[in-house]
């Protein structure tokens, strides 16, 4: 079994932070990881040289056996689009559009037309229980059902990967609890791997196994399932 995505001796410095020390981790179709460790310790930017969206000054990352680093800007971009998806904390939603249209918009982007696009959409906002929320705009919604919408896109696309960076941050237990069980769904359903970036010991709890970072530098906790077996 080879990993679907790995990231080998990772560097990255902001200014003089020295944010990825030689970080290392692999991510297995069909598995949900949890990267855990201290605030500033370098979990998000790790997230982000594994999904292409930040460059390392140093180390490779691949996916699928391809090198990100070495695929031309415009392919690594196709790339996230179509096999990554992304929950962040913070802002994702385009203000301008409906909660529905933003689902729509990964499959838009696809070239799906519209209405099996909305319709799908409409799906995957009912399965997060904010169907409510599809003709108002992201700033008529609370934080948590803004939260769950970007979720909703980010799944709507089935992804191979999926990166979340503190997806449960902005909800309450009880719906933080059901999107690790959507995440779980991913995984264990249809194979996605999923990569999330978490402190709460009560989100980790769902994932297969933990890395830890700290100062840059990253440490796995239980075993990867190719070790596993
Ligand atoms: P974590 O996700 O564990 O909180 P981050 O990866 O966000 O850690 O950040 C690691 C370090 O790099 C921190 O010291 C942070 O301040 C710094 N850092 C991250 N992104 C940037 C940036 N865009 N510009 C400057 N410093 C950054
Ligand atoms: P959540 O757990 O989804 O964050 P909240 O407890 O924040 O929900 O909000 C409860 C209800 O109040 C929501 O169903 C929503 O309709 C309404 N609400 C909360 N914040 C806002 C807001 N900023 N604008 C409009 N409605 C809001």
């Amino acid at each position: 079994v080879t990993p679907l995505l790995s990231g080998t001796g990772l560097r990255k410095t902001f200014g003089q932070t020295q944010a990825l020390d030689g970080a290392a981790m692999e991510l297995y179709s069909g598995e949900v990881v949890a990267v855990m460790g201290p605030s500033g310790s370098g979990k998000s930017t790790l997230l982000h040289c594994l999904a292409g969206i930040v460059q390392p000054e140093a180390g490779e990352v691949r996916y699928a056996g391809r090198m990100l680093s070495a695929m031309p800007d415009r392919e690594r971009s196709a790339l996230r689009r179509t096999d990554f998806g992304f929950v962040f904390q913070f802002g994702q939603l385009v203000p301008e559009l409906t909660c529905l249209e933003n689902v729509a918009l990964p499959l838009r982007l696809d070239g799906v037309r519209r209405r099996p696009a909305e319709k799908l959409a409409r799906e995957w906002l009912d399965r997060l229980e904010v169907g409510d929320t599809a003709d108002k705009r992201p700033g008529e919604v609370s934080g948590g059902q803004g939260q769950r919408a970007a979720i909703a896109r980010a799944l709507v696309t089935e992804p191979r990967v999926l990166f979340a960076d503190e997806p449960t941050g902005a909800l309450d237990s009880l719906n933080g609890e059901r999107v690790m069980r959507l995440f779980v769904g991913a995984a264990k359903e249809s194979g996605a791997a999923v990569l999330l970036v978490t402190h709460e010991p009560r989100v980790a709890a769902y994932s297969d196994r933990e890395i830890v970072v700290r100062d840059g530098k990253s440490r796995q906790v239980g075993f990867a399932p190719v070790l596993r077996r």
